[in-house]
């Protein structure tokens, strides 16, 4: 089965406390589209402006990215620039050009309405919404968030939450939006707002999912350095989406160990710029850091 991802389509300028990178691919939905690719087939459905290079054309390719949702218009792909702090946790927004992205509205085409995993990955929740409108019965819907969102469109973002099985935030959002410190009782809250499974990120401390079957913790894979950890959490959840579309034996059966899945590609998101490590990694060396966090956990 495939999934479908919507989400934003970026080139990113990053700034580490030791290196620059201008104009990386990136965005939401690139990052989480290349994550669910070591499982899945992906449809992808994004805006780009005429700026956008081919080479990175080329990479959504080599990852077998149906692009057909791609829509190329006029004027100057989204760019989103950001720096961390010594303390990786810690990044600010620098820079923020709509381009193309201003007047997006996605358009599915009629093959990906009938998609039966969607990741409707960060942007703004109208967007998220339209996509959902044109959806044919979609079997397992995630959404994914961010704070700007939860300060300028919070109304429409709590209709969403409503609307969708699963919610993915990381834990300064789901404290922004339930004004709960702990995490166990911020879940409890979020799913009285609808959803079935609540998943809340902490970073390179891992996640907590809370479902019908209870809860789990999963872990960030340990990298003893991190280059940049932008994207990390597209990529987790879209490797999970990517995983649970394929695996046999329905969501329930599959979220922890889909986790698991998308914390390792999360882990390799990390230890590059952009995509440039994820985009070289092999579903052998996905497959070697999952036994490693097996081993790790098991007591
Ligand atoms: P993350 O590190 O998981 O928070 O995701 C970072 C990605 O979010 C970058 O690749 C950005 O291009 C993208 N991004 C930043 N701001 C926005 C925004 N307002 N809407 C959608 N995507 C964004």
């Amino acid at each position: 089965m495939s999934v479908l991802i919507v989400g934003s389509t970026a080139l990113d300028s990053i700034k580490t406390p030791t290196a620059e990178n201008p104009r990386l691919l990136g965005g939401s939905a690139s990052h989480a589209a290349v994550a669910a690719s070591f499982f899945a087939p992906v449809k992808l459905v994004g805006v780009v402006g005429k700026d956008f290079p081919k080479k990175y054309v080329t990479l959504y390719k080599k990852h077998r990215i149906d692009l057909s949702g791609l829509q190329v218009q006029e004027g100057k792909t989204f760019h989103w620039s950001g720096e961390y702090e010594v303390n990786m946790n810690n990044r600010r927004t620098l820079l923020t050009e709509l381009g193309v992205f201003e007047k997006f509205t996605p358009h599915l085409p009629t093959e990906h309405k009938k998609s039966p995993f969607v990741l409707l990955a960060n942007i703004a929740p109208a967007l998220q919404h339209h996509v959902l409108d044109q959806m044919a019965k979609p079997k397992f819907v995630v959404a994914d968030t961010m704070d700007l969102w939860l300060n300028i469109a919070l109304d429409d973002l709590i209709r969403l939450i409503k609307r969708v099985d699963g919610f993915v935030l990381n834990d300064s959002e789901a404290h922004q939006l339930t004004k709960e410190d702990n995490v166990f009782a911020a879940l409890k809250k979020l799913h009285k707002m609808g959803p079935k499974y609540v998943i809340i990120k902490k970073g390179s401390h891992g996640s907590i999912l809370s479902g019908p079957k209870g809860a789990f913790i999963c872990p960030a894979y340990p990298l003893p350095k991190v280059v940049d950890p932008t994207g990390a959490g597209d990529s987790f959840v879209g490797g999970m989406m990517g995983y649970l579309s394929t695996a046999k034996g329905g969501v329930d059966a599959n979220i922890r160990r889909a986790m698991i899945y998308g914390s390792v590609v999360a882990s390799y998101c990390c230890e590059g710029f952009g995509l440039n490590r994820t985009t070289r990694v092999k579903r052998a060396d996905i497959d070697k850091r999952v036994s490693d966090l097996e081993r790790l956990t098991k007591f």
